[in-house]
């Protein structure tokens, strides 16, 4: 079955003329992208930044194989973790000296509940959202039961009404901006507001927001927030997490994990601790200075991009996309996830459909490449520095072509891999 031509023709049309006066279109060069792929999981891992390579190169060649341990004080490798959080930091509106950049967003997620409870002594609820990405809500539950506390899973809709009845005795609410499944973008600063108004501190986990969009987490005043460096940070896989703390809980701040890089004098060496001053307290151990450093080169693709436009940009491909799948889609059986209005949106588009396995299957050995969340979402993310109107019209216009076609049907598309 074949699209009528003047359909494709317009929405080639207004692909070209998006693209066309796009600010952020030269960014795709700071990016090493395989040709003939649309890269639609970014969102899931990064593109590959190209300042990466020669950073790791000369990591691993001169600062590890040549300066050898000096390269701790010669290359500033025990400042790294410091440093790139600051990094990080100039893209979720944190001023320096708040954001620490190590681990996993899992272990930070752990760290930043853990901390949050001490500093709300006396209260016995957690709170997160039922919809959360599930090591947030297993980690809660985890920091609960060492606690002492107790879970409550409330939708972020459902917060406010919650909050006004059982708010005084919250100690922190731990959720994120954008949900991973559907795209939703929940209402940041008034469920900030809301939290800390019943006293309860705000934790943000911002996987799919840094990089994504902007990010105030300064001017909103939040309290903690955390995020991956893998996601939109294009930090490659694995890539170091973030933790943020707001300068004015940094005095109070009690990690959980008191290990000697977060001491006040590490090399004191002394047997008891004390914590840093300022976010250095929430350092652990000896950090992975390669995936670091290839963090710190990644976010080079963010010199000189305005935020705003990063938005701007995000939402014309996403709303796009939406266009597209109205039109080449009708009919084949595809359910609308992502919210319409541009407010209430994320980075990703999701459609719903039963043979979702087998499409995105089919679809990335077409070369386009999304992702499947289980049971029935295929879900696409765009990544505002490399990806075009053009690309979006090309990965809905073939996914048309797989349903059509029926190609998804194919035995080779239906075995499962361990990785969806
Ligand atoms: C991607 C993601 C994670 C991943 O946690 P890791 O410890 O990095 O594996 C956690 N939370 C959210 C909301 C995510 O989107």
């Amino acid at each position: 079955m074949t699209t009528a031509t003047p359909v494709l023709d317009a929405l080639a049309a207004r692909a070209t003329s998006l693209d066309d006066a796009d600010p952020l279109a030269p960014l795709r060069e700071r990016f090493l992208l395989p040709e003939g792929v649309v890269y639609l999981d970014g969102n899931s891992l990064g593109a590959l930044p190209a300042a990466v390579p020669p950073a790791m190169a000369d990591a691993v060649r001169r600062q590890w194989g040549t300066d050898l341990i000096r390269s701790w004080n010669d290359n500033a490798w025990w400042q790294a973790p410091l440093r790139v959080g600051d990094a990080i930091g100039h893209l979720i509106g944190a001023a320096p000296g708040q954001t620490v950049a190590g681990d996993s967003t899992s272990v930070q997620l752990f760290n930043a509940l853990s901390a949050a409870v001490r500093l709300r002594p006396g209260r016995p609820l957690l709170l997160t959202d039922p919809a959360h990405f599930p090591t947030d809500q297993y980690i809660a539950d985890s920091v609960a039961r060492l606690f002492g506390l107790e879970v409550r899973r409330i939708p972020a809709a459902g917060l406010p009404g919650f909050l006004a009845e059982e708010g005084h005795r919250v100690a922190v609410a731990g959720y994120s901006p954008v949900d991973y499944r559907t795209g939703e973008l929940h209402d940041v600063p008034g469920t900030t507001r809301a939290v800390q108004r019943a006293g309860a501190l705000m934790l943000w986990d911002l996987c799919h927001a840094a990089g994504a969009l902007p990010v105030r987490l300064d001017e909103l005043g939040v309290d903690l927030a955390v995020g991956c460096g893998y996601k939109y940070l294009s930090g490659g896989p694995g890539a170091p997490a973030f933790l943020y703390v707001a300068e004015r809980h940094q005095a109070a701040f009690d990690h959980p994990i008191t290990g000697w890089n977060g001491h006040s004098e590490p090399f004191g060496l002394s047997g008891g601790y004390t914590p840093a001053e300022g976010v250095g307290r929430a350092r652990i151990g000896t950090p992975p200075i390669l995936s670091l450093l290839a963090l710190e080169a990644a976010l080079t693709a963010f010199e000189g991009v305005d935020m705003e436009l990063v938005r701007a940009k995000s939402l014309s491909l996403t709303g796009f996309f939406q266009d597209c799948a109205d039109t080449l889609l009708a009919g084949l059986g595809f359910g609308d996830v992502t919210p319409r209005e541009p407010g209430r949106r994320g980075s990703q588009v999701v459609l719903r459909h039963p043979e979702a396995y087998a499409m995105v299957q089919a679809l990335a050995a077409r070369g386009v490449v999304g992702d499947m969340r289980a049971p029935d979402l295929l879900r696409f993310g765009v990544n505002a520095l490399y990806i075009s109107h053009r690309e979006v019209l090309d990965a809905v216009r073939q996914l048309r072509e797989v349903t059509t076609d029926g190609e998804h049907w194919q035995e080779r598309f239906r075995l499962r891999t361990t990785v969806t």
